[in-house]
């Protein structure tokens, strides 16, 4: 079922650097300032570097008042020069395809806009919130689920209302878990960040903070040993980072996420299953054996949101529950995500799985294993057991 040679291949560590940009010193390359200095925003700096294809030049040239696009030179380095089907070009650098709207396509696919009780965050289940504390991001996914309001280009702004945010969490007990996100929470500076975290943290019910980032994979440079220092004097802090293929878990990755596991995060991992970039089991497998090799626990694997312009992205359900049952039982449980639709409009997570009950009476239920064999599982027996 999977292809073996082509699972060796992606499964290595490899790091890309300098790449593209021959002539940087190495000390500039590790700054994290320098890296989003050089971001590639452009379609003249980024045919300054590789063969673009009229789909992907037309759809740089149409990107710029919807979702801008931004690269940096780390994330660049793992593009293909000459194939526009590469899963990492296929992330991040416009097509033209964007500019259409599939009817079922909403400007704000999970509904959040209605459950936000401030701008900014939203309270859509019952102990847990998302704080959305910036509207940029290192670089630019295509399918990014919040398009609407990320990278500042489009129509619709991100108005947090930080203040107004701390106070509805203090006077909301029910509130344990608050959800860093954005836009990216770790392009903020040490400071900024620390703020933030430590007003969360002296709330007395909220048990533990979490950030969502796609930082460690875009930008692994800004990972480094003072933030690090920081974030751990904030436990229990968990990251959840955003990782979709393979070979973004470069060397600079790996050792990046190894000083966040360092520090005591407990990290896992959401990714996008998306056509053309990681829509087979081969894949998939892949990049969760690689994960745990990088000590983050795969979390969650997420059907495509309806976001506009992204059907040449989406792939189908059936599709997503082939990869699950290629993964479990045929590897590691730790190694398998859970899949997820976002209802679409406002549903939250809704968990989707292969159906392993086969029939499930009063009596019993009756399961198959990942090979196909049939086996039954007898309920609790009706009659008391006699006691002596
Ligand atoms: C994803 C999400 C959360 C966190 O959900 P978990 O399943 O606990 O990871 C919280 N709030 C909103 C609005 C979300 O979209
Ligand atoms: S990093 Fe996250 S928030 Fe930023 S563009 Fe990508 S999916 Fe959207």
């Amino acid at each position: 079922m999977i292809d073996q040679d082509r699972y060796d291949e992606l499964i290595s560590f490899q790091s890309h650097a300098p790449g593209y940009w021959p002539e940087s010193a190495m000390a500039t390359w590790q700054d994290h300032k320098w890296q989003l200095k050089n971001r590639i925003n452009s379609l003249a700096a980024l045919e300054d570097k590789i063969n673009l294809s009229r789909e992907e030049r037309s759809g740089i040239l149409l990107s710029g008042n919807k979702l801008a696009m931004s690269i940096t030179p780390h994330f660049m380095n793992l593009v293909d020069k000459d194939d526009p089907g590469c899963p990492i070009r296929r992330q991040i650098i416009p097509r033209v395809e964007e500019t259409w709207d599939d009817p079922a396509e909403l400007n704000d696919p999970c509904g959040e806009d209605s459950h936000m009780p401030v701008p900014g965050l939203v309270h859509r289940y019952p102990d847990r919130v998302l704080f959305l504390v910036t509207d940029r991001c290192a670089s630019y996914c295509r399918y990014c689920t919040r398009s609407r309001v990320v990278s500042g280009v489009g129509e619709q702004t991100l108005e947090t209302q930080y203040e107004a945010a701390f106070e509805y969490l203090e006077r909301t007990p029910q509130v344990r878990d608050v959800l860093l996100s954005g836009g990216d929470p770790l392009l903020f500076s040490d400071g900024k960040l620390e703020k933030i975290i430590s007003r969360l943290r002296s709330i007395p019910h909220i048990q533990f903070v979490r950030i969502g980032s796609r930082i460690p994979v875009f930008l692994p440079q800004r990972i480094t040993q003072e933030l690090c220092d920081m974030l751990k004097k904030y436990h229990p802090l968990f990251i959840s980072i955003h990782v979709n293929h393979p070979k973004e878990l470069t060397e600079e990755v790996r050792e990046a996420l190894g000083r966040l596991a360092d520090s005591g995060i407990v990290m896992g991992n959401q990714s996008v299953l998306l056509k053309g970039v990681n829509d087979d089991v081969t894949t998939q497998r892949a990049l969760v054996h690689k994960l745990l090799m990088c000590r983050v626990r795969p979390y969650y694997l997420y059907q495509c949101d309806l976001i506009k312009g992204s059907s040449h992205l989406r792939t189908s359900v059936a599709k997503g529950l082939e990869i699950i049952e290629g993964l479990r039982g045929h590897t590691t449980g730790y190694a398998i995500p859970q899949y997820v639709i976002d209802g679409p409009g406002g549903g939250g997570k809704i968990p989707i799985n292969p159906g392993y009950v086969v029939e499930h009476t009063d009596n019993q239920v009756t399961l198959r294993n990942y090979e196909g064999k049939r086996f039954t599982y007898p309920e609790p027996s009706q009659i008391e057991a006699p006691t002596v």
